[in-house]
């Protein structure tokens, strides 16, 4: 018989009591640091007492009570992490009807339709996030396509950027002559007249009330809903990666009734477009920091928007966007690099305000320019007291660069990656850049070469199903994307960053836990830790690769209960 290692938590009373719950006859993929595959767990008070074979599992930990469940050689990996949700917004979304796929023009126009034949006249019609890339036209919409209808203004959210229609252009009164706002853009066409295209100058959008008029108790039912879907997705742990003191309270309010179904690690952005003194006041004045919390409901990360976003053309590169970009994102200057939002002088005040306070630190950083001008501030900042220990990331960083990664690994920083916009955007950001300029495009092997730790997310914001939202938060597909690299049009886009299976597995679970300070605690199947695990209906680790994006979870468990049981597992 082979040797087996019994591990028994270091917390494990002296004579040890039956387990709870053991799993056995399976295959537990531990991710542990020799990365042991195992036969049995065993449970107990919802932490996670001894990891072996089968027999010695059962025969030390089994007692009259312990529930003991066969799992018919079915794979089990740590309860998964997606580092980067958006979950009150998302679960808002669908909450009162469910929206369509809008991927041309012509569903966009379609939707518009449907809304102005029940919308009374004047009122305002919103097409949902939407971004050009993944358009079948590939092209920012401009206002002739929203004129399909005239007797409502329409805008359509595209995120940093909207869209109106001619009706709402002369609404909110903007025309040739209206000066941009500070930081913002009135994009014009060739005769000089606005194309309805407005960057970051949602200020100028007058009479639309966008919040939706929503209860608290929806907001809370919304929230737990999204929350649960996670749970079928095989998601144990989520980071809510923009929470302002509304969703900080829908959050705690949501534990103190028991409906938290996740674990939830929040990041907290403020309004980076407050001048410095008031940011740096409400740093000193919020009465949390990383890490205020539990293992159930703790902060996580201090955040500033630095720059806009790929998808729409505004996030900051190091070079310009060039002549594709000017159809993808109603673009008419050509040396336009996007938009950096907070000055460098202002952005490292108000970071030096947040790292004094104790915060992770992290800036939404999309374009290379931004990427850079973080790093910067960081370098700074450690120039004054070392920034590693605050475990500080960089976040999307899409277009990334040698230099910045061996930047990072000598700062320490990690990085919090996205890799469905591989899946979802490449194809139409390769028109944009060239293949060459997608070559750092989330390039996950150079990070893990280049020594930085990486947190795999979705950027799930919009839509309630885990395949088809924006963006889709199945982590399986997550997987599937880091390890392949191919896009959803079939293309392998610099499969030199590919990853392998364990280290796509580690982007969801033992790294992400060590991004968010809790890979004591989680991350892995080892003794002493938590019970968060998820039982799958086949073999991550050596099912056709093609298989990857559709493994289904069938139990996810958290602290040792099962939290969702899928009807296929019996
Ligand atoms: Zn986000």
């Amino acid at each position: 018989m082979r040797y087996v290692a019994i591990l028994l938590a270091s917390a494990a009373p002296l004579f040890a009591a039956d387990a709870d719950l053991i799993l056995h006859n399976g295959k537990i993929v531990t991710v542990d640091n020799r990365l042991s595959i195992q036969q049995a767990v065993a449970v107990r008070s919802g932490t996670i007492i001894a990891v072996g074979t089968d027999a010695a599992v059962l025969q030390a930990e089994r007692g009259p009570k312990t529930e003991v469940i066969d799992l018919r050689a079915r794979t089990v990996l740590p309860g998964l992490v997606d580092a980067h949700v958006h979950a009150l917004e998302a679960g808002l979304s669908e909450f009162r009807a469910p929206l369509p796929p809008l991927d041309s023009f012509a569903a966009v126009q379609q939707f518009i339709r449907k809304q102005a034949a029940r919308a009374p006249t004047g009122a305002w019609i919103v097409v949902p996030r939407t971004f050009p890339t993944r358009l079948k036209e590939m092209r920012m919409p401009t206002r002739e396509v929203l004129d399909i209808d005239q007797d409502h203004p329409v805008l359509f959210d595209a995120s940093y950027v909207v869209i109106l229609n001619s009706y709402a252009l002369s609404l909110c009164g903007i025309d040739r002559h209206t000066p941009n706002p500070p930081g913002g853009e009135i994009v014009k066409d060739a005769n000089g007249e606005p194309n309805g295209i407005l960057k970051n100058a949602q200020s100028l959008v007058k009479g639309l009330d966008r919040s939706a008029h929503f209860t608290e108790s929806e907001k809370l039912d919304a929230l737990e809903q999204q929350l649960k879907r996670y749970l079928a997705a095989g998601l144990t742990t989520v980071g809510d990666r923009a929470v302002d003191a509304e969703q900080i309270d829908l959050y705690r309010k949501l534990k103190a009734a028991g409906r938290l179904p996740v674990r939830a690690v929040l990041t907290w952005r403020p309004d980076g477009s407050r001048p410095a003194a008031e940011l740096q006041r409400q740093i000193e004045a919020a009465p949390y920091t990383t890490s205020t919390g539990d293992s159930w409901l703790k902060f996580g990360t201090f955040k500033l928007t630095l720059d806009g976003g790929m998808t729409i053309g505004t996030a900051y590169q190091r070079y310009p966007y060039g002549p594709f970009g000017r159809q993808l994102y109603g673009k008419t200057d050509p040396d336009d690099r996007g938009q950096l939002f907070i000055p460098p002088d202002k952005l490292l005040a108000v970071m030096r305000a947040a790292r004094d306070r104790g915060w992770q630190l992290t800036t939404h950083d999309q374009g290379g320019g931004a990427v850079d001008t973080f790093l910067d501030t960081l370098e700074a900042l450690d120039w004054e007291k070392p920034i590693a220990p605050t475990r500080s990331h960089v976040m999307h960083a899409s277009f990334q660069s040698p230099e910045a990664i061996a930047r990072m690994k000598k700062l320490g920083i990690l990085a919090d990656v996205q890799a469905a916009w591989l899946y979802l955007d490449a194809p139409a950001l390769e028109q944009v850049f060239g293949y060459e300029g997608m070559r750092y495009f989330y390039p996950l092997r150079s990070y893990i070469d280049g020594g930085v730790i990486l947190a795999a997310g979705s950027d799930h914001m919009i839509g309630h199903d885990k395949n088809t939202a924006v963006n889709p938060y199945n982590p399986f597909l997550s997987m599937w994307t880091e390890v392949t690299r191919l896009t959803n049009r079939g293309k392998a886009i610099h499969p030199e960053e590919r990853i392998t299976r364990i280290e796509a597995l580690k982007s969801h679970t033992i790294w992400a836990a060590w991004l968010q300070f809790a890979e004591n605690e989680r991350g892995s199947i080892e003794p002493g830790k938590l019970a968060d695990m998820v039982v799958i209906d086949r073999d991550y680790l050596t099912c056709p690769e093609t298989q990857i994006k559709d493994i289904q979870p069938l139990l996810t468990m958290l602290n040792g209960r099962i939290a969702h049981r899928a009807p296929a597992f019996h």
